[in-house]
């Protein structure tokens, strides 16, 4: 290639090249970049529309014009594309086959709608994770910068996807399958037992105080990667707080009865603590959707079988969070429970909210592939737990006196408690899930989680 457009773009990368400072590494999580702004900090704005235009042909192809959008775009708006340009350049090496041209057609486009936009040198590296994220460049670098385990590890995470003793192949027998009946009224029953007094109420808005402190936890732990996907909520103007709201007010859906039955359903028909589970015993596999939707109408029959049936549940649902996945927020329970100490109540609260969160930012791969798993929960609940757990307990790791202090606001001081740490719950489901963390280690797993690289937790294909 010596076409003279060739040579003038080489230029432009050259000359920056050249003035890469010390300080001009940062390091995002596993993934080391490289940032040369002394290059445009010193540019004459005059001089910014035609290194632009030039460091645009670099990356979208020589000759491919800078669209409408980057071009009618103010002198402080041109000079910030110029340096979210210049850094996708200078780390053109490190990651081949990453499609920079779609990438700079993006951000040329995209710019003025950026909300809000990071300045480099931001403290946090907000710039070049805006920039890199935005881009899907973040993900794609996350994801060549792990190793997937080696192949017997592989096969042992596979087989985590399963329950226990699972025959595969085995066709569902429905009377063992109504056997789930008797223990899941009882554990519903249970569950409506521990409300029972005098329930005190606490406002949304105490509770959306704590979702900004676990939105900005949330990104201080699980930085770079929760901006691993283009469309991260974390790049894409998340306000926890405003997701959120009362579920304890609200009157449950139909969908919402039926929804809760079936996630309890999967609890205890998982159960293997006292031998195979009683999905194993009735052959019931999640991934068959005849299998799924038997145990949903035997689920809707008893719901349909009595008013104080409904009333039960109507409680029930009213009484735990959930996430309704984008479609109407984040329900949270606003009475304290009765009989647990308001301090404690107030750390569940907490983690129940680090849950539903982790709900929120799980990669979208994951959930579709959740579908297809024998035993859906492990990634549709077991994974969710596992994130919850590794944030609950790097926080609690860290908690000063006066931070927990801040946490418990709203409560007597007699009845303030400090938080202990915690386990990934969900039965069978968060056992599993925590035993694939194990085995795929941190990184691969965030990376799994947030990026959607789900080879690196091996989910059976
Ligand atoms: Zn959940």
């Amino acid at each position: 290639m010596t076409s003279p457009e060739f040579s003038v773009q080489e230029s432009v990368v050259t000359a920056a090249q050249e003035t890469l400072p010390q300080e001009g590494v940062i390091q995002l999580g596993p993934v080391k970049i490289t940032a040369k702004y002394p290059e445009v900090d010193t540019l004459q704005d005059e001089r910014v529309p035609d290194l632009l235009a030039r460091m645009y042909g670099v990356l979208a192809g020589s000759g491919a014009p800078l669209p409408s959008a980057a071009a009618g775009l103010d002198p402080m708006g041109k000079r910030w594309l110029l340096y979210a340009l210049l850094l996708l350049v200078s780390n053109r090496d490190s990651l081949g086959g990453f499609d920079y041209a779609t990438a700079a057609k993006w951000l040329a486009g995209n710019v003025a709608a950026l909300e809000p936009i990071y300045q480099p040198r931001a403290r946090g590296k907000e710039f070049e994770v805006q920039v890199l994220g935005r881009t899907g460049w973040l993900g794609a670098a996350l994801r060549t910068a792990v190793t997937p385990a080696g192949r017997e590890t592989q096969e042992k995470m596979s087989a985590l996807y399963s329950a226990p003793g699972h025959q595969p192949g085995a066709l569902l027998d429905r009377p063992v399958l109504e056997k789930i009946v008797p223990p899941l009224e009882k554990a519903l029953i249970a569950e409506r037992t521990a409300w029972l007094g005098e329930r005190d109420h606490q406002p949304i808005e105490d509770l959306r105080f704590i979702a900004d402190f676990i939105q900005a936890a949330t990104w201080q732990v699980f930085k770079p990667y929760a901006a691993g996907r283009a469309d991260s909520p974390f790049v894409t103007g998340l306000k926890y707080r405003d997701r959120l709201y009362d579920k304890t007010a609200a009157m449950p859906t139909e969908e919402q009865l039926i929804g809760y039955l079936v996630n309890r359903a999967n609890v205890v028909g998982s159960d293997s603590t006292s031998g195979p589970s009683l999905f194993v015993q009735a052959g019931y596999d999640a991934a068959r959707t005849a299998d799924r939707e038997a145990l949903e109408q035997l689920l809707q029959t008893w719901l349909d079988r009595g008013d104080k049936r409904r009333g039960l549940i109507a409680f029930l649902v009213q009484h735990t969070g959930s996430n309704s996945h984008g479609l109407g927020g984040i329900g949270m329970v606003t009475e304290f429970r009765p009989n647990v100490a308001k301090g404690d109540w107030r750390w569940r609260n907490i983690r129940t909210m680090i849950h539903e969160l982790m709900h929120s930012l799980i990669h979208p791969y994951l959930v579709a592939e959740a579908l297809k798993i024998q035993a859906p929960q492990v990634i549709g609940e077991g994974f969710i737990e596992v994130m919850t757990r590794e944030l609950y307990n790097e926080l609690v790791g860290k908690m000063t006196t006066g931070a927990a202090g801040k946490l418990q606001f709203g409560i007597d001081q007699q009845d303030q408690t400090v938080p202990a740490r915690t386990e990934a719950g969900y039965g069978q489901a968060g056992k599993a899930a925590a035993d694939i963390f194990g085995l795929a280690g941190r990184d691969s797993f965030l990376t799994a989680f947030f990026v959607g690289a789900t080879d690196l937790v091996a989910v059976p294909a």
